[in-house]
């Protein structure tokens, strides 16, 4: 994997990754999504029903957790992860956890990493772990890593973290010196050291030494927490002074589940590529993101929902509806008026609240059609807006459009 910058905007990088490899022709913009899978495929959806959704990022994350344990199965299948799961034309990354879920605290230690899927447990040293990624066959993968760590983590477990990470990463080098299977796949480092600046500092400067092709910079929650990170005084500082410790020409990832505001300013402190978990996450709660990304707003959504906020329940947000609340009933427009994706095409909100309220999959199928399509969108509009210079319009306009009553993240 290649990475370079072309311009920084506002502190962000627009930028562009070779991915190298089998994928040797392609070019991928950053600022970027990854595709967040589940086992293996985009969640709730088959692969002809993921087609239907528009921009589907190049790159699809499987999360080591529900996979691991299948490994030897999928050795003998013997052509990689990317073929047994039917994403092959898809750039495979895996990584350690699912970016959905909290992780089971307190498994870790200076031998190895415990991930968990729905058979329980599994937990690998480096050796396993190198066996594994050899089964899998991934384009990139996180390095093994210790980020069981968040803002109430003290110092000497932060430093028993940065350093099993650090020493885990040198047996993986070591080992991956004999394998000519991963021999062509990027090995991604894991930027440790929770909120304590100084492990932030060495695990950056520590990890940049060594020869890896990106960076994922985690520990700051275990797993999925639904924390707003961006409310804590000192994460924005934080996180900029660990990227200031990295190399400009490598790509910089965070997993954590997003709203497009919050990519807005995790992309100016210097993150080049995101999780799509967030558009999952939203599904999962029956809610639809209707934020407006045209600069200056078209019709801004937010301004659609305050006409309907006095009998909603609970009360729409100006980027995100909640499709359980009874005034959908009768709510005969699509989820987001304009919006050409195929949930929105062929069905309205009071349909989708009827299978909520019926507890019926198909829900969270158009649901999530919806979702990815509009995040997808979303990165689209802010790699144009970097580009053209509106970066903090579009910024301010998603701000007034979540101001408007409560936000659902
Ligand atoms: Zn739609």
């Amino acid at each position: 994997m290649k990475f370079s910058v072309e311009k920084v905007v506002g502190g962000g990088r627009l930028g562009s990754i070779l991915p190298g490899g089998r994928h040797e022709a392609s070019v991928i913009e950053t600022p970027m999504c990854t595709l967040f899978t589940k086992v293996g495929s985009a969640p709730h959806l088959g692969y002809e029903m993921l087609k239907r959704v528009s921009n589907i990022p190049d790159v699809a994350t499987m999360s080591l957790g529900g996979l691991a344990a299948h490994h030897e199965s999928v050795c003998k299948f013997g052509k990689g992860l990317g073929n047994f799961t039917a994403l092959k034309s898809n750039i495979i990354f895996t990584t350690l956890h699912d970016a959905s879920s909290a992780v089971t605290s307190g498994k870790n230690d200076r031998n190895g990493v415990a991930v968990w899927g729905k058979g329980g447990k599994f937990k690998m040293d480096p050796s396993l772990y190198v066996k594994v990624q050899e089964a899998f066959r991934p384009d990139w993968f996180q390095a093994l890593s210790d980020g069981d760590t968040d803002r109430d983590t003290g110092k000497k477990r932060l430093v028993k973290s940065v350093n099993n990470t650090l020493d885990f990463l040198d047996s993986t080098l070591q080992l991956l010196k004999e394998s000519e299977i991963l021999r062509d796949s990027s090995l991604i480092g894991a930027i440790e050291g929770g909120f304590d600046e100084e492990e932030r500092q060495r695990s950056a400067r520590e990890t940049s030494a060594r020869p890896v092709h990106g960076f994922l910079i985690e520990g700051f929650e275990k797993g999925h927490s639904g924390l707003d990170l961006f409310s804590l005084e000192n994460f924005s500082s934080l996180l900029t002074k660990t990227l200031s410790c990295l190399p400009e020409d490598k790509p910089r990832i965070m997993e954590t589940a997003w709203s497009p505001l919050q990519v807005v300013k995790a992309f100016q402190l210097g993150i080049d590529v995101f999780s799509s978990v967030y558009p999952y996450m939203l599904t999962q709660k029956g809610q639809a993101l209707v934020a407006d990304y045209t600069i200056p707003p078209k019709s801004p959504s937010a301004n659609l929902e305050s006409e309907k906020s006095e009998d909603s329940s609970p009360p729409h947000s100006g980027s995100v509806i909640d499709l359980n609340g009874k005034s959908n009933f009768e709510d005969f427009r699509p989820v987001l008026p304009g919006c050409d994706c195929y949930c929105c095409s062929n069905f309205s909100r009071s349909y989708i609240h009827h299978l909520l309220n019926t507890s019926e999959l198909l829900a969270y199928v158009l649901l999530m059609i919806h979702n990815f399509h509009q995040y997808f969108h979303f990165f689209c509009c802010l790699r144009n807006s970097a580009r053209e210079g509106t970066l903090e319009d579009l910024q301010t306009s998603l701000e007034l459009q979540n101001s408007c009553s409560c936000h659902t993240s």
